[in-house]
């Protein structure tokens, strides 16, 4: 390591406090430094190269290395580095992004609002429909639902929203509007000879029961993402959506489409949205959208829901709601030029073809003993890790079979990501086919020197 290297470690351990990270664990250990990227690949400053099995946070769509996507925000920020969207003030990047995305979004969006990140855009959409809904007379519509392990951000709002335990303990949290339906995991709660379809019908009625419970005058929106991925890169299990939808449907209510991880090609279409026929009523996206080049996030939704809050704007005389950078010209400029690149280089076409290498690959794993199932789809696919597969045994949790794996491929050059027990695979979008045979290699060789502890 060089003594620049070792420098920004001490100064990361005295002052830096990391998100999502075990401080006792970051005070004595440290950081792994990543110190540049190049195509798929990381560099750390002990020098190693790493395959990135998860696209940074699942948003490097398009690599480390791009002069095209540099050059554009050089370009925007020499010409106008900054204009507010406040105030009826705009620029032309943002006029221009906000037409393509309205062009090209599941489920007849015509209306578009821009943040910095994945969890502004739900939070955002949370105020819309609360907003929406007094404008409707129907003020007590304030619930949202998500579904356990479902992940969607980490404002107060949205991480009430998201599912996740370890991020509502101590905190106080989650919000009392908020609810929680089931995870749809197949594997894990199936009953004995129930099939797919029989656990998505009761996956929906057990929906269906809390909205009841609820009461369903009270239930504003649902939020979920097409395939769980916070929660470990969980498919939806046969039949899924038709069921939920169903029920959605049933009781008016808004469903929010969270693409922020699925959009953009990562299933193989541009919007998950679309690989499991799902009608949004808003989408939120936010990720590959400038191929994690620039913190953006967009919002779009309908003319119906737009009328209510002009309705209400007119009422109060302002729509009171937005956040400085939202709309950046240097985020839209890069945007646009994502956006081109995903055209010019067919990026839907490319995840198509080395899909069927990569879940052929990952699909092999099935049969190592440590591994339950594999379900995965376009470059996005999660393994379930098991004592006894068959019977449907856990590891005991103290074990962190998960983050074992994760740290043996991490020495073997592979960054994937373990939640609990649960593995998330999900490399940059433009991987080739000798890049997934060397990924996948190591990721076996992890597997295996896990199971060699413990078997
Ligand atoms: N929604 C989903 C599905 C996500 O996976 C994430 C982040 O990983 C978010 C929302 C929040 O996005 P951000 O971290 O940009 O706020």
């Amino acid at each position: 390591m060089n003594v620049d290297a070792k420098r920004s470690i001490e100064q990361d351990i005295a002052h830096h406090v990391h998100p999502q990270t075990n401080l006792r664990q970051h005070a004595e250990k440290g950081p792994t430094m990543i110190t540049h990227g190049k195509g798929v690949f990381i560099y750390d400053s002990e020098g190693r190269e790493i395959i990135d099995g998860f696209s940074g946070l699942g948003c490097v769509s398009l690599g480390y290395h791009n002069e095209r996507l540099a050059e554009a925000a050089m370009r925007q920020m020499n010409t106008l580095p900054f204009a507010p969207t406040f105030y009826n003030r705009s620029h032309p990047r943002v006029a221009e992004l906000g037409e393509r995305l309205i062009g090209m979004a599941p489920g007849g969006m015509n209306r578009v609002m821009f943040q910095c990140s994945g969890s502004e855009a739900n939070d955002t959409a949370i105020k819309l429909i609360w907003y929406a809904n007094t404008a409707r007379g129907e003020p007590q519509r304030r619930k949202i639902i998500g579904r356990i392990r479902g992940y969607h951000g980490n404002t107060i709002a949205t991480v009430s929203l998201s599912g996740q335990p370890h991020m509502h303990a101590k905190f106080g949290l989650p919000l009392p509007e908020f609810k929680h339906t089931e995870l749809p995991n197949y594997y894990r709660f199936h009953i004995d000879g129930e099939s797919e379809e029989e656990f998505s019908a009761r996956m929906a009625r057990s929906f269906e029961e809390l909205v009841l419970r609820e009461g369903p005058e009270t239930v504003a929106a649902f939020f979920a993402e097409p395939a769980i991925s916070g929660g470990g890169a969980l498919m939806p299990p046969k039949g899924y959506w038709e069921e939920m939808q169903a029920v959605i449907r049933k009781y008016g209510i808004t469903f929010l489409v969270d693409e922020v991880v699925c959009g953009f090609g990562r299933t193989g279409n541009m919007w998950g949205a679309e690989t499991w026929g799902l009608k949004p009523d808003m989408v939120s996206c936010a990720k590959a959208l400038s191929a994690a080049f620039f913190p953006i996030s967009a919002l779009m939704f309908k003319d119906e829901l737009y009328a209510e809050m002009m309705r209400n704007s007119d009422e109060v005389g302002v729509f009171g709601h937005g956040y400085t950078y939202a709309g950046h010209p240097v985020g839209a400029a890069v945007s646009l030029q994502a956006l081109d690149i995903y055209d010019e280089i067919d990026l839907i076409g490319h995840v198509r073809k080395v899909s069927k290498r990569f879940l052929e690959r990952c699909d092999a794993m099935q049969d190592h003993p440590l591994v339950a199932e594999v379900r995965g789809v376009g470059l996005f696919c999660g393994f379930e890790l098991m004592r006894d597969a068959k019977a449907r045994i856990p590891f005991d949790p103290a074990w962190k079979v998960g983050a074992l794996v994760q740290d043996f491929a991490h020495d073997r050059g592979l960054y994937l990501r373990a939640i609990g027990d649960r593995i998330s695979f999900m490399p940059p979008l433009i991987i080739n086919e000798e890049e997934i045979d060397l990924a996948t290699e190591r990721f076996k060789g992890a597997l295996d020197d896990a199971w060699a502890v413990v078997k």
